[in-house]
């Protein structure tokens, strides 16, 4: 099969006078060819094989590119990286792989094509394009990749067992690309994730977060969590997620599957909002305080009672042990856990403006994100239920936005600073100024008086005055 179509760009043919000229053959390889074969958007990745040095072919082919680029070499691993168009190219070196049993890292030679095939992780990524002279264009598919594409399957190209072994994080990008591509992964292949799943403790987390952050940012992402699930590997990486897993009966009281739950909420809030990470994040946790909160009440049922508040604590520490970033992102996950359950207790036109104002005040920009999660939250089958769910949470969306657009209480300041309380009353810092600001503050919220300085001004001093304070009339 001639593919010189998938090699249209100014690059490949830099790249085929520069390997003639070194005297080295090479290759597109992997996710590349891949996407094109199955006519995705152009891949912002490009890797080339190059039979001798990666390093080297990185070299000749900055010559052909003006401006000169930037090459950014990686000694260690024999291969090189530069930009061009804004395409990350990268350059490695054929490479033959044995491994030891303490680490995914391999003991590297020098190889052949065939070689560096051969360590490759799937079929459909071990697929090359000639890029030199005598071949120009032609498809090099030694293990039937093009057909597995065609079958939409996953495929190691040699033993499974051994393949998932050697690198067990190849069992994580496994589900990732059958999340992706909607892929499905060969029995047998699975049947070797599911005995080798503790070998993922060879992994660092960093690079099975990245992973499984793909996971969580793809189209449908239940799929791969269920996935993760059946092969054992989500109760080494989150148990916490499957011990939700299972439905209790009690004098006819039943509670929900909460694992099943919670994969429809990720997949909702996916259909809500586009690459939402850590939307997707708080969604995927947001039930995890049930496990320490499930009690039977009698002649009522089941109670989960606070375990927003429960599972907020919980996060902290998730997010340690897999090396998420703690800073921001973590205080946005549990922010959004923790108050998950404060809107439906806004539900209903007799809610009053004030409590919606504290809504706002408390959740700030954040309280969009959190709404859609309320949504996404809705997963019961009962038609006319959802329905009615759905709208009263539009409803309060709704009055969220006037009363936003009216009163700005989103990123609330004070308009009166504890400075100027000190000022007119030409006292030093103080409790005073703390109780005078609180009790502004509370008068806007409330709706006694408008978000503004006239009004506030009004405020400070006649409740400095009730705190036996004096305006200062110089
Ligand atoms: P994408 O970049 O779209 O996620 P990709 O297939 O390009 O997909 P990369 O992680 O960029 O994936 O890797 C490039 C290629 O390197 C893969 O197509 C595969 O051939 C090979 N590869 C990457 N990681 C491994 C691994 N752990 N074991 C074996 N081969 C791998
Ligand atoms: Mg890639």
């Amino acid at each position: 099969m001639n593919l010189s179509s998938a090699l249209q760009k100014k690059i490949f043919h830099i790249v085929r006078i520069s390997s003639q000229r070194i005297k080295q053959d090479s290759y597109v390889i992997g996710g590349y060819v891949r996407d094109f074969l199955l006519g995705k958007k152009e891949s912002e990745d490009l890797d080339i094989l190059t039979i001798g040095e990666g390093i080297r072919l990185a070299k000749e082919v900055s010559k052909y590119i003006k401006p000169y680029p930037k090459i950014r070499i990686f000694k260690r691993f024999g291969t090189a990286m530069l930009k061009y168009n804004n395409q990350k190219i990268e350059f490695v070196g054929a490479r033959k792989e044995s491994y030891c049993f303490s680490s995914r890292n391999p003991f590297v030679e020098l190889g052949s094509l065939q070689d560096d095939q051969n360590r490759r992780d799937f079929t459909i990524n071990a697929l090359a394009i000639s890029l030199n002279h005598n071949n120009y264009g032609k498809l090099i598919d030694p293990f039937g990749g093009l057909s597995d594409l065609k079958k939409k399957i996953l495929r190691t190209p040699l033993d499974s067992n051994v393949t998932y072994s050697d690198d067990p994080l190849r069992m994580m990008r496994a589900i990732r690309f059958s999340t992706q591509l909607q892929f499905s992964i060969e029995k047998s292949s699975f049947k070797s994730i599911k005995k080798n799943k503790n070998r993922i403790n060879i992994v660092s987390s960093e690079r099975i977060i990245e992973e499984f952050n793909k996971i969580l940012l793809s189209k449908k992402p239940s799929i791969g969590l269920l996935l993760l699930y059946e092969s054992g590997l989500l109760s080494i990486i989150l148990p916490e997620l499957t011990l939700l897993k299972g439905i209790e009966e009690k004098n006819g009281y039943k509670h929900k599957d909460n694992f099943y739950h919670t994969l429809q909420v990720v997949d909702n809030i996916s259909k809500i909002k586009e690459n939402s990470l850590w939307l997707r994040w708080a969604a995927l946790l947001h039930d995890i305080g049930k496990i320490h909160t499930k009690k039977f009440l009698p002649k009522i049922g089941w109670s989960f009672h606070s375990h927003e508040f429960v599972g907020s604590k919980m996060i902290f520490h998730i997010f340690k042990r897999l090396k998420l970033p703690i800073g921001n992102p973590m205080k946005y996950v549990k922010k959004i856990i923790q108050n998950s359950y404060k809107p439906i207790a806004l539900i209903g036109d007799k809610t009053r403006d004030s409590s919606i104002r504290r809504l706002l005040f408390e959740i700030g920009d954040d309280v969009e994100d959190l709404m859609k999660l309320c949504l996404a939250d809705i997963t019961t089958s009962n038609m006319e239920k959802k329905k009615k769910y759905q709208e009263n949470i539009y409803f309060l969306m709704e009055r969220i936005e006037k009363l936003e657009k009216k009163d700005k209480i989103k990123n609330w300041k004070s308009p009166i600073s504890g400075n100027d309380i000190m000022k007119v009353f030409n006292i030093n810092p103080c409790k005073k100024i703390g109780i005078i600001k609180n009790f502004i503050k509370d008068s806007i919220l409330e709706g006694k008086i408008s978000n503004e300085f006239q009004s506030a001004y009004f405020l400070m001093l006649k409740k400095g005055e009730e705190l036996g304070l004096k305006k200062n009339n110089e």
